[in-house]
């Protein structure tokens, strides 16, 4: 059993981590001041596996669960979508104190998360994160959207969770390619900020890629640990949260080259970390041995460096257009060493290209 504190400046909550503890969540919510009726909402690929144990720990422990089931994938994360879990929401009769728990990944927590957010000004949010991927990272920070035709992400809300539960044990039925997406958020917390963490993952990728439960307790609680202490010093994204966007820059011009269908996000952040670790050796941040090592582990974790076939002027549209461009300079996220990262603006379209057309 681990448990992860995350405190915040005005709210605090536990990430609970344990083989087994999907049953276990009625019993975790039973001492908090929660009204009987519980909303849980998941996808039609994972409400088959675990949405009848979760609704049993609750039941058992005195709550009303009602399951919703919305389709898989990104188009879920939508207003319509949300409207629909609105509406059984109203329908059902949910007060301020009735729990809305997101059962599944991160579609499924960024989706639920936004309704909690907003339905009655906000009502207790509970997330059992069910890929790799949501348990390291989504499961954090409190960022929670749905999509517009005309972008993704860009309506939705920071709203923290009241209870994070991640049972390692769902990830053996997570599909080979959904886990190493998660792993490549995995690498990142290493490269960002814990040379002892991508060490531990350099030794133990084996078993990891096995899904051991061991290890993956170890990788979820410290990639937890990592994003709680990051998140806690810059809830809003103003300044040290940057740093989470490692390997995304390139990543998001990747995912957006790609029509966000030929890469997953995973992939294409480690694509992206490999570019990242790439430009910082070149411009002599950090040694060639450190991007070198980077690589390495990106491949050990069967994720891909490049993207072949990608138009270096097209990626570069893309980077020029993404998110995170402030007065139109790209805040790039760049090695130190492993372990250490640095945010600079100071990088020149020759250095980009030159890594870019690799
Ligand atoms: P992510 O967490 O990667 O952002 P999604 O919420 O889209 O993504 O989940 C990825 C896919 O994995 C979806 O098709 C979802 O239904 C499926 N899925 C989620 N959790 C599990 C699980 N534990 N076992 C099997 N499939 C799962
Ligand atoms: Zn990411």
């Amino acid at each position: 059993m681990a448990e992860v504190r995350v405190n915040l400046a005005n709210h605090s909550y536990t990430i609970h981590i344990m083989a087994g503890i999907i049953s276990q969540v009625g019993q975790l919510m039973k001492d908090m001041p929660l009204s009987r009726k519980a909303l849980i909402v998941t996808d039609e690929n994972v409400a088959p596996l675990y949405s009848g144990v979760l609704a049993d720990s609750l039941a058992a422990a005195g709550f009303l669960p009602f399951v919703l089931v919305v389709p898989p994938g990104e188009s879920s994360k939508s207003l319509a979508t949300a409207d629909k879990v609105f509406t059984q929401a109203i329908s059902m009769g949910l007060d301020r104190k009735s729990p809305i728990i997101a059962l599944g990944g991160g579609v499924i927590g960024d989706l639920s998360g936004f309704v909690a957010a907003t339905y009655l000004r906000g009502v207790p949010f509970i997330q059992v994160p069910t890929t790799l991927l949501a348990q390291v990272d989504s499961s954090v920070g409190g960022k929670t959207a749905v999509n517009h035709p005309l972008g993704k992400n860009l309506i939705g809300a920071f709203y923290q969770p009241q209870l994070v539960v991640i049972d390692p044990l769902v990830l053996d039925t997570l599909p080979e390619r959904e886990l190493k997406a998660g792993l490549a958020e995995v690498v990142k917390y290493g490269v960002i900020a814990d040379y002892d963490f991508f060490d531990y993952l350099i030794r133990h990728q084996e078993d990891i890629l096995a899904r051991r439960p061991d290890e993956l307790i170890e990788v979820i609680s410290r990639c937890c640990q990592i994003k709680a202490a990051v998140v806690a010093q810059d809830e809003r994204e103003t300044s040290l949260r940057m740093i989470l966007n490692f390997g995304h820059t390139i990543g998001h011009a990747v995912e957006g080259v790609g029509g966000y269908s030929e890469y997953n996000h995973g992939e294409a952040v480690a694509i992206g970390m490999h570019g990242a670790a790439l430009l910082s050796s070149s411009l002599h941040l950090c040694s060639t041995a450190a991007s070198a090592a980077v690589k390495q582990l990106i491949t050990g974790m069967g994720l891909p460096l490049t993207a072949p076939g990608y138009g270096t002027d097209e990626l570069l549209g893309y980077l020029a257009r993404d998110k995170k461009v402030v007065d139109s300079k790209v805040n790039w996220v760049l090695m130190q060493d492993v372990g250490r990262v640095t945010i600079t603006q100071d990088v020149s379209e020759e250095h980009v290209r030159a890594v870019l057309s690799q």
